[in-house]
């Protein structure tokens, strides 16, 4: 069968390999895929700065943004027929006291796998098998967009886990401030917005492009950064008790800190592979947290429950905004055209290979 092969750490080694079609064990399912979304931590194996091939391997099959439907079912897999849609989890676990507990995402040790990223191959290739537990089952009526459940089964960890930490005090959020407005950024804005907060959404282009559009489509307020930097931020919607960062930029990261109102949370969801060095005003913003009260945490990855949550909010999302996710998928290439679709446009928000 085809697929995307990488040369992990290595610039550019991207080709389309040849590799034998995996046959399940008795305890796996083989899946038919049918797309695979391209994110910001692909781009960044590609460019050689991350990525880890499995053991024993050279290369490393791409992609971990899934969605396929079962083909066969080994003996003793249980949960699924052929014919079911399915996505993948993307993290497995190692022996620490988390992964043992269900929960990869939180691995204390840092030796956690994960499909097309670190150690296991991805499913980015024509199949795959995978063991019933790391599935999830999709509906006919998601189906055309369950490509995004791996984005937001990492926003709906973010937002999870927000809600938990904030149990530490009385707290009725009510604004919430969304940096960026990729596909993390934007459905971020679609969850808060099902919950109710009044959303403001940052990013860089024009107000009225493409991205502001969805996202007003949502009943968020689009802020164009280049008209309102982002320290001017408080002074036009209040007391900001939430900010999902979700920019790329460790820059960001650290100004947004800045802007957090009092008893706030700020989620930081960037994979910043790069080396950048930053000078902050360390005292002013020490001292603001502390007065404060705020928080200041980091997530990664996303657990079972996550992506049960995101496949119910999923389904409200098609119901209140229908065609609006769909709208979040903005191009489609095959296999063979992988290097056309690393090409990043400014409207672009997923980009998917249909296999
Ligand atoms: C993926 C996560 C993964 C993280 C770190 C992200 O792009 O969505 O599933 O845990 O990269 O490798």
């Amino acid at each position: 069968m085809q697929a995307l092969a990488v040369t992990p750490k290595k610039r550019n080694s991207f080709r389309i390999a040849d590799v034998k079609t995996p046959s399940p064990e008795a305890d796996e399912v083989l899946v038919k895929t049918v797309r695979v979304g391209i994110c910001g931590t692909d781009l960044e194996i590609v460019q050689g700065y991350y990525g880890e091939s499995p053991e024993g391997a050279d290369y490393l099959i791409l992609g971990h943004e899934s969605l396929g439907h079962i083909e066969a079912v080994g003996r003793d897999a249980r949960g699924f027929t052929p014919g079911d849609y399915v996505v993948a989890t993307v993290r497995r676990p190692d022996s620490c006291i988390n992964c043992q507990r269900g929960e990869p995402d939180m691995c204390l040790t840092g030796e956690y796998k994960e499909r097309g990223i670190k150690g296991l191959h991805g499913f980015m290739s024509e199949y795959f098998v995978e063991k019933p537990q790391y599935l999830v089952k999709v509906t006919a009526d998601i189906q055309g967009v369950a490509v995004l459940m791996e984005p937001l089964s990492i926003v709906e960890k973010v937002l999870r886990q927000a809600f938990k930490i904030q149990e530490r005090l009385v707290w009725e959020p009510k604004n919430a401030l969304v940096l960026g407005a990729g596909p993390i950024g934007l459905l971020a804005t679609a969850l808060l917005c099902l919950k109710g907060l009044r959303t403001f959404t940052l990013a860089t282009g024009p107000r009225g492009n493409y991205k502001a559009q969805l996202a007003e489509v949502m009943g968020a307020t689009y802020v164009d950064v280049n008209e309102n930097p982002i320290q001017q931020i408080p002074r036009k919607i209040g007391n900001i008790d939430i900010i999902f960062e979700a920019t790329g930029s460790s820059f960001v990261a650290f100004q947004a800190m800045g802007i957090l109102g009092n008893n706030g949370i700020i989620c930081l969801t960037s994979v910043s592979s790069g080396e950048k060095h930053l000078e902050v005003p360390s005292d002013a913003l020490n001292l603001s947290m502390v007065l404060g009260n705020k928080v200041s945490f980091g997530s990664v990855n996303a657990s079972k429950i996550d992506w049960e949550r995101g496949i119910e909010h999923m389904k409200e999302m098609e119901k209140r905004w229908p065609g609006l996710l769909a709208k979040m998928i903005t191009r489609r290439f095959p296999l063979g055209d992988f290097a056309q679709a690393l090409g990043r446009r400014r409207d672009d928000i997923k980009v998917v290979i249909e296999l």
